[in-house]
């Protein structure tokens, strides 16, 4: 299905990401997989990934800085000869009620899921655009279109992530380059390991599909979307959430 396509995946190391790499691989795509710190995680990843076949390279930095965001778009072009996919998934929370949130927690979770996501979509695009085609998926949050009390930082990264996909996919439609967002509820994953610990029968109470959800659920929708059966789909917001918000 993606065979000999090109996947840049951000925040690949854990969770999410990782599980995305291991879907959009198992779908014949070449790999470059960033990541922040954690170079155990991210090695035993690649070495799992090589055992299975698949091309993967990894390179460390922060999605936050425009340089970092450069140079992981030119290891794809450079490494495969192309670019086709960009999933937009480093994210980070610093949760606190606004009246406790320091302004640097307001700043950091901005500055990663909201500017890193611009930093990626535009050094993808001046390559996609040359290539006149591409797809690039943003991971926003069901939060960002409901709120959450305690995630006025986070809601309002996601919210902009939503805003900037749309606004990405009118600028970038005419070159065939589609770009969607994937919104996940809650996913059993490091980021919310401690609020599940603490509210999981409480949450659980309000997701109709009745289960909180895997890291492989939000893959399944993100390799869609990064495939050539969404070809007619851009702008979209596709929330993968057992049905929280509807
Ligand atoms: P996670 O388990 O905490 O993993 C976060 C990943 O992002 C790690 O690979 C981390 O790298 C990387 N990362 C963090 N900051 C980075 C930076 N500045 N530059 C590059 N990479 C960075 O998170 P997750 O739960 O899988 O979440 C993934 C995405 O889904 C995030 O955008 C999150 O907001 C979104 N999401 C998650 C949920 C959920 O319930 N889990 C719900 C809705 C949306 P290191 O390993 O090196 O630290």
């Amino acid at each position: 299905m993606l065979k000999g396509k090109t996947a840049v995946i951000t925040g690949a190391s854990r969770g999410i990401g990782k599980a995305v790499a291991v879907r959009l691989g198992k779908a014949g795509a070449n790999l470059v997989l960033s990541y922040r710190s954690n170079d155990a995680a991210m090695d035993e990843l690649i070495e799992s990934l090589e055992k299975d076949g698949i091309k993967a390279v990894k390179v460390k930095g922060d999605v936050s800085n425009s340089d970092d965001a450069k140079e992981l778009m030119k290891v794809a072009k450079e490494t495969y000869g192309s670019l086709d996919i960009l999933v937009n998934n480093a994210g980070i929370t610093k949760d606190k009620l606004i009246i406790q949130m320091k302004e640097e927690d307001f700043d950091s979770v901005i500055r990663v899921n909201l500017k890193g996501s611009y930093n990626c979509i535009k050094h993808a695009a001046k390559i996609m655009m040359k290539q006149r085609s591409g797809k690039i998926v943003n991971m926003a949050s069901v939060v960002g279109v409901s709120g959450n009390a305690g995630q006025i930082n986070y809601s309002a990264s996601k919210a902009g992530v939503i805003g900037m996909t749309k606004s990405a996919a009118r600028e970038l439609a005419g070159r065939n380059i589609t770009v969607n967002a994937v919104a996940p509820g809650f996913i059993e994953t490091d980021m919310t390991k401690d609020l599940v610990e603490k509210a999981k029968d409480g949450m659980i109470s309000g997701i109709p599909l009745g289960r909180l959800g895997l890291p492989e659920d939000v893959a399944e929708a993100v390799a869609f979307l990064a495939s050539d059966s969404a070809d007619y789909v851009t702008g979209q917001v596709l929330h993968v959430d057992g049905g929280m918000v509807m």
